[in-house]
């Protein structure tokens, strides 16, 4: 499976998969790929590569590749295979169709974090300038939106504060939400190392993650919260921080509003806040936080990194907002070694929202709103853009139920399988009466859709990903599109189908544009990227080389700002008749909807998902490991394999999301963040039965 011969020549470009974004090198005989090899050069990886990495490149040439445009008038009609000319032309007059039968925003796109910026900033584009509505979305809404948001509003941008490479000067390195062992291999690595070195290791999440007690690090401190409850955690923490004289008054005094300063810290510091009044809430013990605040308070580098486990809730922008407070109470902003550092999922979920994949926000974080802004892009793309946000992906889905949302064009994201509630989510796609699907597969979505478009690998493209630290590398074309089109280029001839001009001949030509209209950009390009290898973003005239640190001298808004994070626990609760909480995650062999590990020699390493269960639990219920058991909650219910493991608390199960067949999503509710909409992944009151099944 792993080697075809002998290489005859190699291609620098960049992983796929998460959001580490190691540089890895395609080793080549003609057009196929003999391995993937991690580059030694890469900024984010410095020649380490995952097992999903390493097998990166056998989803491109699976016989599951869709290589031929199709089309049907109906999702019951077998599908038809087309030329481009004729799939494309079908694709745009239906969404004119539609315009003209219920209005200008009944249409809109969703935008991918597996493809590269310049498709995602196309996508946008063609939204904004072809259907003429703000009603575009990114898979980001889905996981990291809260993170745009609380960063966006505490430090003033949209991104993590530091480089990778920063977390080699930490001393105490506080995980909360996140499980990189899995999620980000290749950065944990790192991680294990500078924790190997001494660093301490202060770990908080509902399961002991394998950072906990590994062979080869333990957490100093692992606070084992319920589901749902960070923001009560990070509240005592702070309370701790406060009432104890741990605040780094000097740089708050320097560095953030005075108000806002003063008005957090008497909220903090009331008694409702202490370790004690949320201990019953959160599960953890007052003590065990008392320390952890002081450790990482009195740390002389302290690093929070963090995933998921913080986002994914009813208070997911909350929990993001006190973070960006801890950081800053503590003077732990603007230098190496410290920060804080979301690790984000997807390959390119921060490049996909860079490129104002957001129905609020142009490139480069900026409202549709602001008319100066809006009117550049007006002048730049010759149209008039809509002032007002656009619909959300779950409002599309509600816009679609209640009759006035017709049209989808969804590009490289399965919602079918990765959007929670999955039958609110279908019953919204066989609402609509044009679906174009652009994928390298038939996933679950494109079983509701009119129109398919076969994808392209990122081996087969030319482009570039941002990763979670802001790098900006090249993916670079390895072999020619098996479809004969680039994603870029399908998308380009919708938006010329539906009457809006572009004329691009290279992606390259698209950054440009995006260099000219986004001042975070302004001094990225292709030439500069071959030279360096990689740029972090701000790259402009102050920075011409890159940002690794950000936040140094003064904070992107000026002053940091403080906000009070109220407590609020979730309404998905536990009752007798769903009386354990699910929460979710991944594996280190699969990757998210597993459309691509699945299809790679990594399925031989896991196959299936599967329910962890405490041993108590599944005692109390005669289920044994490896018994196929129900779980059901309030949104329906699904069959999985049980293990039983001491790694999750008792009253607390959890299963990963890889497979189609467990259906994880079809269990998640509709239950989201207040600010973004972010789903509420992480917590779902469910019942576990055992049943008879094989
Ligand atoms: Fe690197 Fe992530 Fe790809 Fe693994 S999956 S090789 S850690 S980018």
């Amino acid at each position: 499976i792993i080697a075809k011969g002998q290489a005859e020549h190699s291609v620098t470009t960049t992983c796929a998969y998460c959001g580490v974004g190691c540089g890895l090198k395609a080793e080549m005989k003609g057009n196929d790929v003999v391995r993937m090899v991690p580059w030694k050069d890469g900024g984010a990886n410095e020649g380490h590569a995952c097992v999903k990495g390493r097998f990166a490149w056998g989803y491109a040439s699976h016989p599951d590749r869709i290589t031929r445009p199709m089309i049907r008038a109906k999702i019951t009609d077998p599908w038809r295979e087309v030329s481009w000319d004729e799939a494309i032309n079908y694709a745009a007059s239906e969404l004119r169709r539609i315009q003209q039968k219920y209005g200008q925003n009944a249409i809109g796109g969703l935008v991918s974090s597996r493809c590269t910026n310049e498709e995602d900033y196309l996508v946008q584009k063609m939204v904004r300038a072809a259907f003429g509505n703000n009603n575009v979305d990114t898979c980001a809404r889905v996981c990291h939106s809260p993170t745009g948001y609380g960063l966006k509003q505490t430090l003033g941008e949209s991104a993590g504060t530091q480089t990778f490479k920063s977390v080699e000067k930490a001393d105490v390195i506080m995980v909360i939400g996140a499980n990189p062992t899995d999620g980000h291999p290749v950065f944990a690595s790192r991680m294990k190392r500078r924790i190997r070195e001494g660093a301490k290791l202060i770990v908080i999440d509902p399961r002991a993650i394998d950072l906990v007690s590994s062979p080869h690090v333990k957490a100093t401190h692992h606070l084992k919260l319920r589901p749902g409850t960070n923001v009560a955690v990070l509240s005592a923490l702070a309370h701790v921080i406060v009432t104890e004289g741990l605040v780094d008054e000097a740089f708050v005094a320097a560095r953030c509003e005075a108000k806002a300063f003063d008005q957090w810290r008497e909220f903090v510091a009331r008694p409702a806040n202490s370790p004690e009044a949320l201990e019953a809430d959160s599960g953890v013990p007052a003590a065990e936080i008392r320390a952890a605040a002081r450790l990482y308070a009195t740390a002389g580098n302290g690093a929070i990194y963090y995933g998921l486990g913080v986002t994914e809730h009813s208070q997911g922008s909350t929990a993001v907002i006190a973070i960006a407070n801890l950081a800053m109470a503590t003077g732990n902003v603007g230098r190496e070694g410290v920060g804080v550092n979301p690790l984000r999922g997807q390959n390119n979920v921060q490049g996909s929202c860079d490129m104002g994949s957001f129905p609020h926000e142009l490139p480069g974080y900026r409202h549709v709103s602001d008319t100066l802004t809006r009117t550049q892009f007006e002048s730049h793309w010759g149209v008039t853009i809509q002032p007002e946000p656009g619909l959300r992906i779950p409002n599309m889905f509600e816009a679609a139920l209640d009759g006035s949302f017709k049209g989808l064009y969804c590009q490289g994201e399965d919602i079918a399988q990765s959007d929670p509630n999955t039958q609110h989510v279908t019953a919204a796609l066989l609402a609509m009466e044009c679906i174009v699907v652009q994928d390298l597969f038939l996933n679950e979505t494109a079983k509701y859709a009119h129109v398919f478009l076969p994808g392209s690998s990122f081996l087969e493209k030319d482009g570039t990903f941002t990763n979670a630290e802001r790098r900006i590398s090249r993916v670079r074309q390895v072999m020619p599109p098996l479809s004969g089109k680039s994603d870029w280029e399908a998308t380009m001839a919708l938006a010329n189908a539906m009457g809006y001009p572009m004329h691009y001949t290279h992606p390259s030509q698209i950054m440009d544009e995006i260099a000219r209209l986004t001042p975070t950009f302004a001094g990225v390009s292709y030439d500069k990227l071959d030279r360096l290898g990689s740029l972090q973003w701000p790259c402009n005239a102050d920075a011409p080389s890159g940002t690794p640190t950000m936040h140094i001298d003064t904070f992107v808004r000026g002053k940091g700002r403080f906000l009070i994070t109220q407590y609020v626990p979730t309404d998905e609760k536990i009752t007798r008749r769903f009386p354990l909480l699910l929460t979710t995650g991944r594996v280190l062999s699969q990757y998210n909807v597993g459309a691509q590990t699945r299809r790679t020699a990594n399925t031989e390493f896991y196959a299936e998902d599967v329910l962890e269960i405490h041993p108590h639990d599944a005692q109390e219920r005669g289920i044994k490991e490896n018994d196929w058991v129900g779980v059901e909650s309030r949104a329906g219910q699904t069959v999985l394999r049980a293990t039983l493991t001491e790694r999750v608390q008792p009253g607390v199960v959890y299963t990963t999301f890889h497979f189609p067949e467990s259906g994880a999503n079809v269990i998640t509710t509709d239950n989201s963040d207040w600010a973004t909409n972010c789903p509420e992944y992480k917590v779902t009151a469910v019942q576990v039965v055992r049943v008879a099944q094989t």
